[in-house]
C-alpha cells in the first residue's frame, strides 16, 4: 500500500470511541492515571473517551473500533512523512538487528550529528547533543545557558510550552492550558522564581522585563512559531527584535523548535524567518517518531557541556541507535525531497477550505497557518498571543471536534494545539476533509 492510500480494511467513518475503545479506556483508567500516558490524549477538553489507536499508515490512523481516520495530529508533530514511511521502517528494522542500545559511542551518532548540524542554521559550525524528549532538550539548553552566562533568570512567553520541567511550567500552553493548569502542583515557589514572563509577540514587554533585571537574565526561550496556544506566527520584526536585544545584553537566545524544526523548512523556523538564535531545541521530527530530541548551537556555548566543560547533562539512552536510525532516515528524506512547497500548498488548501466552511455557516473564525502548521480559532479578529487565543469559543470548538471525528477526521482535542499535515495528505484527502468541515461547521452553527 502506498503511504497515501486509505487503509482498505475499514469502511466505517465515525471515529468517536466505540465499544472497544471505551472498554480499553475503562481498563486503562484502573492502571494508568486518567487512562493515558500524556494528559491531552484523554479528550478531557472535548469530553467523551478517546478512540484507541491500533495502527497508523500514511495520513491515517486506524482505531481499535475498526475505523480509518484522516489524521491531523501526526503524533503531535513527528509524522511529517506520514505514518510508517517504508524507508524509515526499513532503516529501523536494519538497526534493530544490531542491538537496541549501546550506551557507548557509535558511528551513527556522528553521521546524525553532522547531518543535523548541516541542516539547521544556528548549528552550522556548531555542535549538537542528543537527548530523549523535547522536555530534556529545553531543560538542558536552559541549564547550559545559565552555566555559560553565570546568570539565573530566564524569560519565557505567556502560553509558550517548553515541556514539563518544573521551572518551565509557568503560564504554560498546550495540555497545561487546555486543562486550566498553566501552573502545576508539585513545583515549589522557589523553583519558578527565576522564570520571568512576557506576553507573546510583544517586543516592548520583553524589553521592559530585561530592563528590570539588566544583568541577571541568562536566556530567552521562545517558540518562534507558537504551536502550543494553537498556531501563532511571529509578528513582523518580533524575532529580529529579540535577536538584537539578546545580542546587546549578552542573553542567550533559545529557539524551541521542537515543533517547528524540520517542519517549516529544512532548517526550521529560523531558516524561514532568517533569524539565527544562539541555541536551538529540536524534538519530534528529529527522531522520526522514536524518542529522540536534541539541542545545539554555538560551539563556545556547547563546549561548556560535560565532559568538556562544567555543565552536567547525561542520558543512558541518549543517541540510542534505533532512534538515530529513524531520525537519520527521516531527515535524509526531507533533505532529498524538500517537500515544503507541497506541504505549504496542501495546508493552504485545507485552511482555506475550513475558513470557507466557517464563513458559509456564518461563524466568527480566524485561521492561523505557517507552512504545514495550522489552527482555526472560533473567534473573529487576529490571534497574536495567548490572551487572543483564550478568547475563542471553546463550546463551538468542542462541537466542531466531535462533528469532525464523527465524519472521520482526527483533530487534536484542544483549541490550544496546532494541526499538522504530512506529505501523505494528498489533495483528495484534503478535499475529503474540507467536505467534512462544511458539514461540521453547519453543525456548530446549529
Ligand atoms: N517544546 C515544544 C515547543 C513542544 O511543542 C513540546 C511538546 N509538544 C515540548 C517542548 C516538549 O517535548 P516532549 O513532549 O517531547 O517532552
Amino acid at each position: 500500500m502506498s503511504t497515501s492510500e486509505t487503509p482498505s480494511v475499514e469502511t466505517k467513518i465515525d471515529g468517536r470511541a466505540g465499544e472497544r475503545s471505551r472498554e480499553l479506556m475503562g481498563a486503562a483508567r484502573q492502571v494508568i492515571p486518567g487512562g493515558v500516558n500524556s494528559p491531552v490524549r484523554a479528550f478531557g477538553p472535548v469530553g467523551g473517551d478517546p478512540p484507541f489507536v491500533r495502527k497508523a499508515q500514511g495520513a491515517h490512523i486506524v482505531t481499535e473500533d475498526g475505523v480509518a481516520l484522516i489524521d491531523y495530529v501526526g503524533t503531535w508533530g513527528p509524522a511529517i512523512l506520514g505514518h510508517a514511511n517504508p524507508e524509515v521502517i526499513d532503516a529501523v528494522q536494519k538497526a534493530v538487528r544490531d542491538g537496541l542500545s549501546f550506551g557507548a559511542a557509535s558511528a551513527g551518532e556522528v553521521d546524525f550529528a553532522e547531518l543535523v548540524c548541516s541542516m539547521v542554521p544556528s548549528l552550522q559550525g556548531g555542535m549538537v547533543r542528543m537527548v530523549n524528549s523535547g522536555t530534556e532538550a529545553t531543560m538542558s539548553a536552559l541549564r547550559l545557558a545559565r552555566g555559560y552566562t553565570g546568570r539565573d533568570k530566564i524569560i519565557k512567553m505567556d502560553g509558550g510550552y517548553h515541556g514539563h520541567a518544573d521551572f518551565l511550567l509557568v503560564a504554560a500552553g498546550s495540555g497545561a492550558a487546555t486543562l486550566g493548569l498553566p501552573g502545576t502542583a508539585g513545583v515549589p515557589a522557589d523553583v519558578v522564581k527565576q522564570t520571568l514572563l512576557a506576553p507573546h509577540n510583544d517586543l516592548d514587554a520583553v524589553r521592559a522585563v530585561v530592563e528590570q533585571h539588566p544583568d541577571d537574565i541568562a536566556a530567552i526561550i521562545i517558540e518562534p512559531v507558537c504551536g502550543n496556544m494553537g498556531c501563532v506566527p511571529p509578528q513582523p520584526g518580533y524575532l529580529e527584535g529579540l535577536r538584537e536585544l539578546t545580542a546587546e545584553r549578552g542573553i542567550v537566545l533559545i529557539f524551541d523548535e521542537v515543533m517547528t524544526g524540520f517542519r517549516l523548512a529544512k532548517g526550521g523556523a529560523q531558516e524561514l524567518f532568517g533569524v539565527t538564535p544562539d541555541l536551538t531545541c529540536l524534538g519530534k521530527i528529529v527522531g522520526g517518531g522514536l524518542p529522540c530530541a536534541a539541542y545545539g548551537g554555538k560551539r563556545e556555548i556547547m563546549e561548556q557541556l560535560a565532559p568538556l566543560g562544567p555543565v552536567y547533562q547525561a542520558g543512558t539512552l541518549s543517541g540510542n541507535p534505533i532512534a538515530v536510525a529513524a531520525g537519520m532516515a527521516t531527515l535524509k528524506i526531507l533533505e532529498r525531497d524538500a517537500p515544503y512547497a507541497q506541504l505549504d500548498a496542501m495546508t493552504e488548501r485545507l485552511a482555506r477550505g475550513i475558513v470557507e466552511a466557517a464563513d458559509a455557516a456564518g461563524l466568527p473564525f480566524t485561521s492561523n497557518r505557517v507552512g504545514s502548521m495550522f489552527t482555526g480559532f472560533f473567534r473573529s479578529g487576529e490571534v497574536r498571543n495567548y490572551e487572543d487565543a483564550k478568547g475563542s469559543d471553546l463550546e463551538q470548538f468542542t462541537t466542531w471536534h466531535g462533528a469532525m471525528l464523527e465524519r472521520g477526521i482526527y483533530l487534536a482535542p484542544s483549541q490550544f494545539e496546532a494541526g499538522f499535515l504530512s506529505v501523505a495528505h494528498t489533495e483528495a484527502i484534503v478535499d475529503q476533509t474540507v467536505a467534512a468541515a462544511k458539514e461540521a461547521m453547519a453543525v456548530v452553527a446549529g
